[in-house]
């Protein structure tokens, strides 16, 4: 009978590792294979509870490595702590790889202050234009969002970049009311 096996997360971090042009050392592929283990966002005293004989300026250098790299993304929370996930925020315009207009959002728990990646956002609510007009139903959120700033502010006003934060109680805090 197959045994049921969590994903290999350390082989996983070496793997993601490899393809960028930083090199996979000890330090990094363990905080990457946290992160990528961790169903929320770790803050920096997250990820050393969880390695606790790594040093902790080596700790620091791995995650900012991580963040410049592509592979993890910081997110500013609410208590001045940031936090880490595994994977990128958005695409920068210079990456040619993949669709510059990928973002995605967060969900913040304002008791516990966890931070949640929403990474299936239909990318379409954030696409520059899509084929129907912007003021029709299906018009893309930053289409709309266009209008609104336009008819606030002025025509002159034009979005980049759109930030989606829900924030409310995740389900371990809503089950505690
Ligand atoms: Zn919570
Ligand atoms: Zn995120």
């Amino acid at each position: 009978m197959k045994k049921l096996s969590s994903p290999d997360y350390p082989a996983l971090a070496e793997s993601q590792l490899r393809e960028t042009s930083v090199r996979a050392t000890d330090a990094r592929i363990k905080v990457l294979a946290a992160l990528l283990g961790a169903p929320y966002a770790l803050s920096h005293q997250d990820v050393q509870d969880k390695l606790t004989d790594m040093d902790r300026v080596t700790l620091y250098r791995a995650l900012d490595c991580l963040t410049d790299a592509g592979l993890a993304h910081k997110i500013a929370g609410d208590d001045r702590v940031f936090r880490y996930n595994a994977g990128a925020e958005h695409n920068e315009p210079g990456n040619h790889n993949a669709s510059p207009q990928h973002q995605h959002g967060h969900f913040k728990c304002t008791r516990c202050a966890k931070v949640f990646c929403i990474d299936n956002v239909d990318e379409q609510l954030f696409a520059a234009d899509n084929k129907a007009s912007s003021k029709s139903p299906t018009a893309t959120l930053r289409q709309q969002l266009q209008n609104v700033l336009q008819a606030t502010l002025g025509k002159g006003f034009q979005s980049h970049e759109i930030e989606l934060t829900i924030k409310g109680w995740c389900a371990d805090c809503a089950h505690q009311v």
